[in-house]
């Protein structure tokens, strides 16, 4: 896989997939409520731009709906506010073209000069960059083609994903690994090698279907699992727990079962929680108590941990020699229910060892609560990404990197 440093950029069009899916606010402001994703992005796009090269953006956000572009891009989200935001970190004007393929980006990006960055329309506003057909997405990869000289990939958050933009343009430009790719990749490589033990890991998030296949391969991997937020109920209601009207994947109690039986066979320490926060319903102002597992009203919903499990989680985490964390353990974006993540959070940032933060919603709470981002060892940009990396699965935007020149 080549780096960037191996590319002669000066004066040329590089086409570059950086990651600038950050989160928008929940209310629909559309107003950036965690630029993470942005500031990790940086430093390959002033490298690019200071050696000389005319740098071209291409970048997701959010699940845009609709059969046309037109379609998607009335519904938004468009990525006019992120390149602002981009431009205002970098300092340095950034040009923005209102489409990805079309006349104001072929406009746009013919007319850079070197060292000029441009960030093209939301790419997802184009249905075939997320297209399962082929020969549709490998279409469009040539439309994006004509824009650029050379392609890097930075956007680590995306590798997992078969997309034109991630997988077929690295095919058709001589191509490199941005320096934020290559480090979240040595980082995980860290983790499956030869962890120093115990290796804790605490899983949250919202569905246990997101997960449960990393959960298997890290009955490999981990000495210690703590499962929390939307997903542990799923996990509770598996032990016969009542838990209300809690996020619940029935369809999933079986598989869940099978884990616990998996761990308890290999002897893996599985680590649920104990107390809960159980509202009325699901807003930042909802009526709340907290109740042990053993007695949750059937209805009220869980939405954090309560402080016996933030304080079990804490003394499990304590003697980890190598942490990985991927999911909020409560609604943290609402402040009321933020303690338990707060909680998991800061027993991570004590540990002395290698701690990985793996999750766009997980690195953005660190951010988000104010925690001091120096002390953890790593804060992953992507979440699916290092998921579906620790499962051992192929990654297609690696996969296209390290193919050919
Ligand atoms: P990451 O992006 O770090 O991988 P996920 O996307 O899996 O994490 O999950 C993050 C989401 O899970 C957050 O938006 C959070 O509000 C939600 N979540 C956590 N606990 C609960 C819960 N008890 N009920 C509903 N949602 C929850
Ligand atoms: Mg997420």
């Amino acid at each position: 896989m080549r780096s960037v440093d191996d590319l002669e950029v000066l004066g040329r069009r590089v086409l570059l997939r950086s990651d600038l899916n950050v989160p928008l606010d929940l209310t629909g402001t559309g107003e950036i409520t965690d630029d993470g994703r942005i500031r990790a992005s940086l430093p390959v796009i002033s490298k690019l731009s200071d050696r000389g090269a005319r740098v071209i953006i291409l970048a997701h956000l959010g699940r845009p709906k609709g059969d046309s572009f037109a379609e998607r891009a009335a519904g938004g989200p468009s990525l006019r506010p992120v390149a602002e935001r981009l431009g205002d970190l970098l300092g340095r004007p950034v040009a923005f073209a209102t489409d990805v393929v079309g006349e104001s980006a072929s406009k746009t990006v013919f007319s850079l000069g070197d060292e000029d960055v441009a960030v093209l329309e939301n790419v997802r506003f184009e249905p075939a960059e997320t297209s399962k057909d082929d020969a549709e997405r490998g279409a469009f990869a040539q439309q994006l083609a004509r824009f650029g000289e050379l392609y890097v990939d930075d956007a680590f958050g995306a590798v997992h994903r078969k997309h034109a933009s991630v997988y077929d343009l690295p095919a058709l430009l001589p191509h490199a690994a941005g320096d934020l790719v290559r480090n979240e990749l040595s980082v995980l490589r860290q983790l499956t090698s030869d962890p120093a033990r115990p290796f804790v890991v605490v899983l949250g998030g919202k569905k246990p279907s997101d997960k449960l296949a990393v959960i298997e391969k890290l009955l490999d991997l981990a000495d210690r699992i703590l499962i929390g937020g939307g997903m542990g109920y799923t996990f509770l209601a598996a032990q016969g727990y009542e838990v209300g009207n809690s996020v619940l994947e029935a369809d999933q109690i079986p598989a869940v079962k099978a884990v616990m039986e998996e761990a308890k066979r290999r002897g893996v320490e599985l680590v649920l929680p104990v107390d809960l926060v159980a509202a009325t319903h699901f807003a930042p102002d909802a009526e709340h108590s907290v109740v042990p597992v053993t007695a949750f009203p059937a209805d009220r919903e869980g939405v954090d941990a309560g402080p016996q499990t933030r304080a079990l989680f804490a003394e499990k985490l304590a003697d980890a020699k190598t942490v990985f964390w991927n999911g909020p353990v409560g609604v943290f974006e609402f402040p009321a229910f933020a303690a338990g993540t707060r909680a998991v959070a800061e027993a991570v940032a004590r540990v002395d060892g290698l701690t990985v933060v793996g999750g766009g919603d997980s690195a953005a709470a660190v951010r988000v609560l104010g925690l001091d981002e120096g002390a953890f060892g790593h804060i992953s940009t992507g979440g699916g990404a290092s998921l579906e990396y620790l499962e051992g699965k192929t990654l297609p935007g690696l996969t296209a990197l390290e193919d050919g020149s």
